[in-house]
């Protein structure tokens, strides 16, 4: 695949986003979810299209000030 490749080249680990399928660099602005991991702005794209408002972002999960999480998980789940 090319993503195993992409991923073995240049960032060891770093997960793809969920949206562009760009990869995430460990220090982006980034948003974990259930969904799996996002670069903030596609992330915030995606939700502002979906709902017709910005994400509710809490910074600080798994103590990188970098990722964020989704306050309203819940909701994003139940629509998905
Ligand atoms: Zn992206």
């Amino acid at each position: 695949m090319d993503d195993q490749n992409l991923s073995d080249i240049s960032m060891k680990g770093a997960p793809a986003c969920g949206r562009c399928h760009m990869l995430v660099a460990r220090y982006a602005p980034q948003v974990v979810a259930s969904t799996g991991t996002y670069h903030r702005e596609c992330f915030e794209a995606w939700y502002f299209g979906r709902y017709g408002k910005r994400p509710a972002l809490l910074a600080g999960a798994n103590g990188d000030r970098h990722r964020f999480q989704v306050r309203e998980a819940a909701e994003v789940r139940k629509a998905a």
